[in-house]
């Protein structure tokens, strides 16, 4: 099962690069078909290029097909964010992830009653709780005990009090472990895409850089506090939505409603 949800993790960061990358050849590739297209409409049609300018938009147009399959692929991963409440989505992923950690490591859960809901993507809330637990539980190590905590609260940011988050109230999802700990080199670069400490085999080194750009796409943050020895935790600062703002839709949701 372990091995199952490892590339679970894989497929999910392929995704999110292959899009990436998708994307960028997108444009490249419009540069391409519009200029050569110019160039057959412009030259005379017996000139002795009208040939080649041919096999390059066949070419490219054989680009553009594949490079729209990725797009479709990757977009499965597209967030789609509704209201709702962390605390069932945070115990849905723990019961699933539960069977796959060895027995001695322990779960704790801390959850803070009556907190306010947030807009956010389920699957999305799923992939990074999966991906910072299976990093904790390695850091705990194969065969020893250890202890991984989940906990909910309410957290205010004034203005200016962290750097990365704009003042306001936030639904706080951290991760804590009493695991190996990271010493400054590996805590500087933890989110680096493809840095990885894990040997062949066990790392992508995406999982963090997609636990980061989750959390860009719900308008809040990932803060990390480290000590070597010790253990590790990662706060998640959720934007709460306010009482009001949930009476009525969000823009992105009415635009969609109205679609439909
Ligand atoms: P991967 O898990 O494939 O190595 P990640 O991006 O998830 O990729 O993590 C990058 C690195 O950050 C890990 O290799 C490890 O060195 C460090 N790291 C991540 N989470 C923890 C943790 N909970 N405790 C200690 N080190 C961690």
């Amino acid at each position: 099962a372990e091995e199952a949800l490892h590339h679970a993790q894989k497929i999910e960061a392929l995704g999110t690069l292959a899009g990436g990358i998708a994307h960028d050849f997108n444009n490249i590739l419009l540069a391409i078909t519009g200029n050569t297209r110019l160039a057959i409409q412009e030259l005379p049609s017996d000139h002795p290029v009208q040939n080649g300018l041919a096999e390059i938009a066949k070419a490219s147009a054989r680009a553009t097909d594949l490079v729209n399959r990725i797009l479709t692929f990757s977009r499965q991963s597209e967030c789609r964010r509704e209201i709702l409440q962390l605390q069932p989505a945070v115990e849905e992923a723990i019961k699933l992830l539960r069977a796959t950690l060895p027995a001695l490591i322990e779960i704790n859960c801390n959850f803070a009653q009556g907190l306010p809901p947030v807009r956010a993507d389920a699957t999305q809330i799923h992939q990074v709780i999966v991906n910072l637990v299976t990093n904790a539980a390695y850091a705990i190590g194969d065969g020893k005990a250890g202890c991984i905590t989940l906990s909910l609260d309410e957290a205010h940011v004034a203005q200016g009090g962290a750097p990365q988050l704009k003042a306001g109230r936030y639904v706080r999802l951290s991760v804590a472990d009493t695991g190996s700990g990271m010493d400054r080199a590996t805590l500087d670069r933890a989110f680096d895409p493809f840095f990885t400490t894990k040997p062949v085999g066990r790392g992508t080194g995406l999982g963090l850089s997609v636990v980061d750009g989750i959390m860009r796409n719900h308008e809040g943050s990932v803060i990390v506090s480290s000590e070597p020895g010790r253990g590790t935790t990662f706060r998640l600062y959720f934007p709460a939505v306010e009482p009001a703002a949930e009476a009525r839709p969000a823009p992105q949701e009415a635009a969609v409603q109205q679609a439909k």
